[in-house]
């Protein structure tokens, strides 16, 4: 079996036995002891431990692999000194389709008043936001002072910037700058391979993070704030399925269903994982390998995407700032709305690729438009299933425009996209048929 059919029924596998194991546990069917030792030792016990251990080794990746590939990336780039008009070109579809996700939010929940006849919940809930950065801090953040700590820390854009940077200096250095480029791309495809190895314990992580995220959560959370999660999948799966698609099919031209169908591993990584950051490594290989983009975009776009570009979570923002607006009653008017996209588009580019960092942003959203903080309260217990489906359409968010840039700028294998075996994700000329995948 290939290593995707492999992963996906992983995730349905985890998702059954986490709703078994739930349910075994609220409707007490079996004895407290039966029910302790899936508690103990299953759900908070094995579970939590291959999954955590799955999580770390994927996050292992992510800097040296975001480092050498994109100075790799740079190298090339530089040579044919594309580097302003690539850049350019990604941040602003980074920045268009997040403003088009919340107004698609701010619409649908506009239409369909999800928080209205609610106002009983409002009451007794309270939220302790943390100060948020002033912009001014948060532009000066990006460059770093240190590389070395800037890695330690993870801290993606300063990782960037110091990659382009040196990617740019080896293209410029003649034969010694020759020599060290040889040196990372060499690295990058050893890399590559560490990650391709790890991968072939991701079905196992794929289960026991999904088996015991959801024994925990279950759905009673869902089924009080139904209308709210409703509308937030909606518009989540309008965004990923509609806007997506039509998007690529007229900037690009090319075949949307192919897109979605062969970037399917990444999504299922960033489903359970609910981290950007953490699938960086699979978003990376699979637009490389199976959607035939060149490493000198994708090195760039997908880490760049992974930290600033959530469709996703503004897609949440968006939803949340109606529903608490119509559970307090208080209306926000159109300046409001106004002021929503434009806050809930820098938050999305403010908040990092790890879980649940979208529902603290949005205390940022909430405090623009004078809404109660405390509204987050309400909307937290369902909000981790929301985040490993908001963090999916991130990833396709990412990769849908990283597609259209390449292909813009003539760095897509378009034989590779079209083709119809699927390529592994992990190794080079591999098939899915081939038993790693
Ligand atoms: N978990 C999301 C991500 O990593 C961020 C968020 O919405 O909380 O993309």
């Amino acid at each position: 079996m290939g290593l995707t059919k492999k992963i996906v029924l992983a995730m349905v596998a985890g998702i059954a036995v986490g709703l078994l194991f739930n349910f075994l546990n609220t409707s007490q069917i079996l004895g407290a002891g039966v029910s302790g030792f899936i508690n103990n030792y299953l759900t908070t016990g094995l579970f939590d431990i291959v999954g955590r251990i799955f999580i770390a080794s994927l996050k292992l990746m992510v800097v040296p692999l975001v480092l050498v590939s994109l100075v790799c990336g740079a190298c090339a780039l530089s040579e044919g000194s594309r580097v302003g008009i690539l850049a350019s070109k990604t941040l602003l579809l980074y920045l268009c389709t997040t403003a088009v996700a919340i107004s698609l939010a701010l619409l649908l929940a506009l239409v369909i008043q999800p928080g209205a006849g609610m106002e009983v919940m409002a009451g007794d809930a309270s939220f302790e936001p943390k100060p948020s950065p002033p912009l001014s801090e948060v532009l000066i953040n990006i460059f770093p002072t240190n590389p070395v700590d800037a890695m330690a820390k993870g801290n993606m854009l300063q990782i960037i910037v110091f990659a382009l940077l040196m990617g740019y200096a080896i293209s410029r250095s003649g034969k010694p700058g020759q020599r060290i480029a040889g040196f990372f791309n060499d690295l990058n495809e050893v890399i590559m391979r560490m990650v391709g190895v790890l991968m072939v314990f991701a079905p196992y992580g794929v289960f026991a993070l999904l088996a015991n995220k959801i024994a925990q959560l279950g759905l009673d959370a869902i089924v009080q704030l139904m209308k709210y999660f409703l509308v937030v999948l909606a518009a989540l799966l309008i965004h990923a399925l509609g806007v997506y698609p039509l998007l690529l099919k007229l900037l690009s031209g090319l075949n949307p269903i192919q897109l979605l169908k062969k970037m399917r591993p990444a999504m299922v990584f960033a489903f359970s994982t609910a981290s950007s950051a953490a699938t960086i490594p699979v978003t990376l290989s699979t637009v490389e390998k199976r959607l035939g983009v060149d490493n000198k975009v994708a090195s760039f776009t997908i880490p760049l995407g992974a930290t600033i570009n959530m469709d996703g979570t503004a897609i949440m923002q968006g939803v949340a700032t109606v529903f608490i607006s119509q559970l307090y009653g208080i209306d926000i008017g159109l300046m409001g709305y106004l002021t929503v996209i434009l806050t809930a588009t820098l938050a999305s580019v403010g908040t990092a690729g790890v879980p649940g960092v979208g529902l603290i942003m949005l205390a940022m959203v909430l405090q623009q438009v004078g809404l109660p903080l405390e509204g987050i309260a309400i909307v937290m217990g369902v909000d981790r299933l929301l985040d490993m489906v908001r963090t999916a359409v991130n990833i396709t968010g990412d990769s849908v425009v990283t597609a259209i840039v390449a292909k813009s700028e003539g760095a897509m294998d378009l034989e590779t996209f079209n083709d119809d075996t699927y390529h592994s994700v992990m190794n080079d000329g591999e098939r899915n048929t081939s038993a790693a995948g």
